[in-house]
């Protein structure tokens, strides 16, 4: 059985490019990396790769991540500027050295080391780019994360993105840091966020949720109890929780999606099926829980 499910619509193209692969044997890691490519090379997707939000200084820095679930093997990049790929310099890490992160100027040698093609930064943006720059319009963010079983059994996960729209620079979000914004282990499961990092950060999300499986909860349980807790905790502690989902996967193929606001959607194709299916998630809470809803995209009041 094979199995692939990703963040937010645009990642149907991630899914479809995974599941090429998945369907003629191919291995967990190469999948989520084929797809995340796509999502990094269109310009289209505002969020990712060419075309993402930039920085307070008008540069595009990239976060990215991957997680082989079979040795715990992790690499990980964070505002790396000049490279279409993140998430190609975050595999060399894990591949070719000890270490599982790198940042920044540091990042960039080592890609430009390993032969990874770079871009001029120019080539990178995009008119809207600039003119949601410019107008410094909201906090735009979203994160492509995917996860993958193969026929063999093993898992993969990897994160990408530019993170939040004038982001300070040398901000790092969730999606480069491992049990935040990632996590996957073969024969248990794995899981990945989107959203405010800062909120998913301090409380680990994507380590939750796998943990959560390895004690025996479902996908939607284990998904479903981690956004609640996540959301819940940040208020107890006086705090006013931003967006939080996740997705996840266990060792069958399982796949489940949780959010704490609206309009999150999510990819998903398994063995049998033709094609990617997006879908649409509620969010967990609701008023009863002592939660203000507002429609559209800021989910609740903060
Ligand atoms: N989690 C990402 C970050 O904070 C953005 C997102 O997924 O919305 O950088």
């Amino acid at each position: 059985m094979w199995s692939f499910i990703s963040t937010w619509a645009f990642s149907s193209q991630a899914a479809e490019a995974g599941a090429e692969l998945l369907k003629s044997g191919g291995r967990a890691m190469d999948a989520v990396i084929e797809g995340i490519h796509r999502v990094e090379s269109n310009p289209e997707v505002d969020c990712v790769g060419r075309g993402g939000f930039l920085n307070e200084k008008g540069e595009l820095a990239l976060d990215a991540a991957v997680m082989d679930g079979d040795t715990l093997k992790t690499g990980a990049v964070c505002a790396v500027r000049g490279f279409e790929h993140p998430v190609d310099i975050a595999r060399a890490l894990m591949d070719k050295t000890r270490h599982n992160i790198l940042v920044g100027e540091g990042a960039e040698e080592f890609a430009r080391k390993m032969g990874i093609p770079e871009s001029a930064m120019e080539d990178l943006i995009t008119e809207t780019a600039r003119e949601n720059w410019r107008k410094a319009a909201g906090i735009g963010h979203d994160t492509i994360g995917a996860i993958a079983l193969d026929e063999h059994g093993s898992m993969a996960v990897a994160t990408s993105t530019s993170g939040a729209n004038m982001k300070l620079c040398g901000r790092v979000g969730d999606s480069p840091i491992i049990g935040s914004g990632f996590y996957a282990e073969s024969g248990v499961g794995g899981a990945c966020a989107t959203g405010w990092g800062e909120d998913i950060m301090r409380t680990c999300c994507s380590f939750r949720c796998v943990s959560l499986m390895a004690a025996g909860m479902s996908p939607e349980e284990a998904v479903t109890t981690v956004v609640r807790t996540a959301h819940e905790t940040i208020v107890r502690h006086g705090g006013k929780p931003d967006c939080i989902a996740l997705v996840c996967m266990n060792a069958k193929g399982e796949c489940a999606a949780a959010c704490n606001h609206r309009e999150f959607s999510y990819a998903y194709i398994k063995e049998g099926m033709d094609a990617p299916l997006v879908l649409e998630k509620e969010p967990v809470l609701d008023k009863d829980a002592g939660n203000t809803f507002i429609d559209g995209v800021a989910g609740y009041e903060r």
